[in-house]
């Protein structure tokens, strides 16, 4: 029992009706979060990775002393993010006898975020979830939404569901053993947010982002923060996918191309995601929607991060519209794309002049 009486932290919300739930954000508060609060039976599965777990691990076990707590520890990587790892976790379960009260936790990024929800929404039809998200991309962006799912030979995150945690617990004190690279990584879908939905925001990051790459406590809490806030409404909005929720793939159309181009893991989605935000703005300002001084902008940011703001010199116009073609945005053979209209307001279309198109793609070389 817990004697010592804990504070209580400010969430921010995800408003889904009855399927909504709270996200704690803020440094050092795995501790604080109260987690216990969001496990509703005994059993917990804490499903983590090999890399993390001997850096994170006992910080969560230690909060959970009045739970039967079992592990399973995934293979690292992108390339593990596949049915036979999610049958790892089923093995588990079921080999600790885990009943349909049982609470998985993921502890770790989006890989294993986006797994072990997978594995929730489908251990015995559907058991409770909590996310802890250790890399600024899973906080920011894929431990809010519901999202879930794992990848086929054939596709990226083809085998899914739509799946909510009970809660998020999101701790920038995770970042400070994160990779500088995929700290940045994570840095180009925040200024996302600014660029499709809040303006303000912007600004508040161009003033900021120096802070924010040196894990600024109070920068990187509100960075999340409001990234989060964005997001949620956005999902809150159109969960599945029918309008707004799309403008969350600025730069992804051109980023995912890079990344099949280049061979993945070649390119963090992170920084494919950034090139790919520089051809979106480059191609808005070309159809006159946006100025060049937004182009240069964002570029200055992401220079800060030490993001990329130019595609790989050896991808080809033909390279990028034959990538381009397979996204899941194409409809009737005609790619559409997430494009700027002005700070802070997004567009999705295909009603654009190809030979734009064709100099956006060739500012590489
Ligand atoms: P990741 O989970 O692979 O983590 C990146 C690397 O950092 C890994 O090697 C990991 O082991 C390591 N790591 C994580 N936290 C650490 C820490 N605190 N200290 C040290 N090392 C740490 O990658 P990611 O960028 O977090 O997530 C990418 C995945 O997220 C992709 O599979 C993508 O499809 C998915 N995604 C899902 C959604 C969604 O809505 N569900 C949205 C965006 C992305
Ligand atoms: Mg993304």
């Amino acid at each position: 029992m817990n004697v010592v009486r804990r504070k209580r932290l400010d969430a921010l919300k995800v408003e889904l009706g009855d399927r909504s739930y709270p996200i704690f954000i803020g440094e050092n508060i795995l501790t604080q979060s109260n987690i216990a609060d969001y496990i509703s039976g005994i059993q917990v599965m804490v499903v983590s990775n090999e890399p993390i777990a001997p850096l994170h691990l006992q910080a969560l076990i230690d909060q959970l002393v009045d739970f039967q707590v079992d592990q399973v520890l995934l293979p690292d990587g992108e390339q593990f993010k596949t049915l036979a790892s999610v049958e790892l976790i089923f093995d588990q379960l079921l080999e600790k006898r885990h009943n349909r009260t049982s609470t998985l936790i993921a502890l770790g990024g989006g890989v294993v975020g986006d797994m072990t929800g997978f594995a929730a929404a489908c251990y015995q039809r559907g058991v409770n979830f909590i996310q802890i998200p250790t890399t600024l991309l899973s906080q920011v962006d894929s431990s809010v939404g519901g999202k879930t799912g794992v990848n086929h030979p054939l596709g990226k995150n083809m085998v899914g569901a739509f799946y909510q945690p009970q809660a998020v617990v999101a701790d920038i004190g995770f970042f400070s053993t994160l990779a500088k690279r995929e700290v940045a990584a994570g840095i180009s879908e925040v200024v996302k947010y600014g660029l499709i939905y809040d303006a303000d925001f912007f600004v508040w990051l161009e003033n900021n982002m120096q802070a924010i790459v040196n894990l600024d406590s109070q920068a990187m809490t509100y960075a999340v923060r409001r990234s989060c806030e964005i997001k949620a409404q956005v999902v809150a909005e159109d969960e599945t996918e029918q309008g707004i929720r799309a403008w969350l793939n600025l730069g992804h159309t051109f980023g995912h191309a890079i990344e099949t181009h280049q061979g993945y893991g070649n390119w963090l989605h992170g920084e494919a995601v950034a090139a790919g935000t520089i051809m979106a703005l480059d191609l808005s300002c070309r159809l006159g929607w946006i100025s060049e001084e937004l182009l240069e902008r964002t570029k200055a940011m992401f220079k800060v991060a030490g993001l990329p703001v130019l595609p790989p010199e050896n991808m080809t116009e033909d390279d990028f519209i034959q990538l381009m073609s397979v996204d899941k945005k194409v409809l009737e053979g005609k790619i559409r794309l997430v494009l700027i209209k002005e700070l802070g307001r997004a567009i999705v279309t295909d009603d654009f002049d190809h030979a734009l198109l064709k100099q956006t793609l060739a500012i590489a070389n």
